[in-house]
């Protein structure tokens, strides 16, 4: 049994994959770094048109089919941005305004500036969606100053009080630029409320610690923004390498070519990896079983993921009926990251994630739940995905160089701003990285049968429905949530028992067998990824794992209100409902095709 499913999991084809990875060169790549590192990729731009044009004429040179779409989408450039003391002759600070926060068109806003501490929440586990406390503060009318990026959370909770503006602390000397709407991709009638109502500002450290100083004298700032949004047109350019075999199965590597500055180490070697695996996957097309979508987007960084939105919006159905798996690719072959020790993947993935990357570098991967973030626009769906970012620098390291954390970059702190250049990229982690990546969708394409596991699914359903157990204790019973699982569990053992032994790709019951997987995708993703219905696009704000059922964590905080209580005890109600009957769904959706 174990031995089935690791047959499945560790498929490999040495002797392709060994052409494969002796084809990758770093010329391509490098040449396409040092050109995008003069490149200003602002989302929709002429400057980041210059590199999409560059990608094109090297697909048009390798005969690699693509598509250049060009949506209209939402898109957000902020410009500039002014803090200075009320005071005749009052010191100014350096600073910098958001995506998506309300210009005042350079007209300042003036108000009492008050400090508002965190609020450290435990049903979150990512640093970005923290909140802050504002228990006796009254900030209506006033400019809030608190720590950390201008994330969305904490952009929220500032709006919601009544703020006129918010002004954020950043960890270190830099401004990191950031985008700080929740709202996922192009807004829809349902998200459109969400866009940010005030103007949002990010200063450094001492900057903010001389401020945040002011403010506690009962200190007054005035503050002004520049901030361009609009509907624009932007690039989404997708290439496709059609497999020989089952074409209309394929999978999806992504990632963006916008960029904050000129974003050598988030996103110009990921560019440059897809680029060089468009060639030479191209190369060798011949002996692909699937096809092998490559996606560049715009938006990422202006739109809050408005071209991966795009993609999975016009194309929704197609990605529901075909796609086996979404690979996203940001940041890699950054300097100093000698780990892989963030290395994102749903849980299904795992095996198979941990066994290529041991297999091509010798480095065993730490692996960790997707966070909301980064182009995976496709968890509504139900799409089973992995990679996010890619290798990373040590804790150890980090903490040797004083670096806090960031999202890119490999966990150098030039990231999202001005210092993100060539220096960030380093020629040995790239090559290694792409042939982690090279090797990662080699598998997928031709592994007759998807090698994941969705065992390990219920195992973390399993978990997560344990951890929400004890925090409700006997005041809410997860019993039905826990027998639906077992009952899954023991189908998927039925499933993997029948697996074909040695089928082709396009054998009927190899056939069988992945579409199961992808369907089982589409049930178990979304109920572990998503609170929205299908095609639907969640906030941008941490999803905790079976989100229905995570406001169990604050039973214990509702103990003593009747109302609060029976509240949260619905929620529950009906999100268990939601999992089991997903649960039943998959179980026989399972025991249909190992019948
Ligand atoms: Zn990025």
């Amino acid at each position: 049994m174990t031995d089935t499913v690791a047959r499945i999991t560790n498929w490999d084809d040495s002797v392709l994959e060994q052409d494969i990875l002796e084809s990758i060169s770093l010329d391509v790549p490098w040449a396409t770094i040092e050109l995008f590192a003069a490149l200003v990729r602002l989302s929709g731009s002429p400057e980041e048109r210059k590199a999409v044009d560059y990608l094109i004429e090297r697909l048009g040179s390798w005969d690699v089919p693509y598509r250049l779409h060009e949506p209209e989408c939402f898109i957000s450039i902020p410009l500039e941005a002014t803090v200075r003391v009320e005071a005749p002759d009052g010191k100014r600070f350096r600073a910098k305004t958001t995506a998506m926060s309300v210009s005042t068109d350079g007209r300042e806003l003036s108000g009492e500036l008050v400090y508002v501490p965190p609020k450290l929440r435990e049903d979150v586990a990512d640093d970005w969606s923290y909140g802050l406390d504002f228990t006796g503060l009254d900030v209506a009318g006033k400019i809030v100053i608190a720590d950390g990026m201008a994330a969305p959370g904490r952009v929220i909770d500032v709006m919601t009080a009544g703020a006129l503006a918010g002004v954020f602390v950043n960890p270190g000397e830099a401004i990191h630029e950031s985008i700080c709407t929740t709202i996922w991709g192009t807004p829809d009638l349902d998200s459109k409320d969400r866009q940010p109502t005030i103007p949002v500002i990010g200063v450094n450290n001492p900057d903010g610690r001389e401020l945040i100083d002011l403010a506690k004298q009962g200190g007054r700032v005035a503050v002004s923004t520049r901030v361009e949004t609009s509907w624009r047109k932007i690039p989404v350019l997708v290439a496709e390498i059609p497999g020989g075999c089952v074409p209309d199965e394929f999978v999806l590597l992504h990632g963006h070519v916008d960029s904050w500055h000129v974003g050598v180490g988030d996103n110009a070697t990921g560019d440059a990896t897809m680029l060089e695996l468009a060639r030479v996957f191209s190369q060798h097309r011949d002996r692909l079983a699937r096809s092998l979508r490559i996606a560049w987007w715009s938006g990422h960084s202006h739109g809050r993921y408005a071209g991966s939105t795009w993609y999975a919006d016009a194309f929704g159905i197609d990605l529901a009926r075909g796609c086996v798996a979404q690979i996203n690719c940001d940041s890699p072959g950054c300097r100093w990251a000698d780990t892989f020790n963030e290395l994102t993947a749903m849980s299904e993935t795992v095996p198979f994630a941990e066994t290529v990357i041991r297999e091509t570098t010798g480095i065993t991967p730490q692996t960790e739940r997707p966070p909301r973030a980064g182009d995976y626009s496709f968890n509504g769906i139900g799409i089973s995905s992995f990679y996010m970012l890619s290798s990373t620098m040590s804790p150890e390291a980090r903490a040797e160089k004083g670096y806090y954390p960031v999202g890119g970059c490999g966990a150098n702190i030039a990231w999202h701003t001005e210092d993100d250049t060539l220096a960030i990229a380093d020629r040995a982690n790239l090559r290694r990285d792409m042939r982690v990546y090279a090797a990662s969708v080699l598998r997928i394409l031709n592994a007759p049968l998807l090698p994941f596991d969705w065992r390990r699914t219920t195992q973390e359903f399993r978990r997560t429905i344990e951890r929400y157990q004890q925090a409700t204790g006997d005041r809410f019973d997860f019993r039905p949530s826990r027998d639906a699982v077992d009952a899954l569990a023991a189908a998927l053992d039925r499933f993997y028992e029948s697996a074909p032994a040695h089928p082709a790709p396009d054998a009927p019951d190899a056939r069988r067998f992945n579409r199961t997987q992808r369907r089982l995708a589409r049930l178990l993703v979304p109920v572990n990824y998503s609170r929205q219905t299908p095609f639907h696009h969640d906030p941008a704000l941490e999803v905790p794992p079976l989100p229905d059922l995570a406001p169990a964590l604050s039973m214990r905080h509702a103990k003593d209100g009747a109302a609060e209580r029976g509240i949260l005890t619905a929620h529950l109600m009906r999100g268990q409902n939601r999992l089991v009957w997903t649960l039943e769904q998959a179980r026989e959706l399972i025991d249909g095709a190992s019948a």
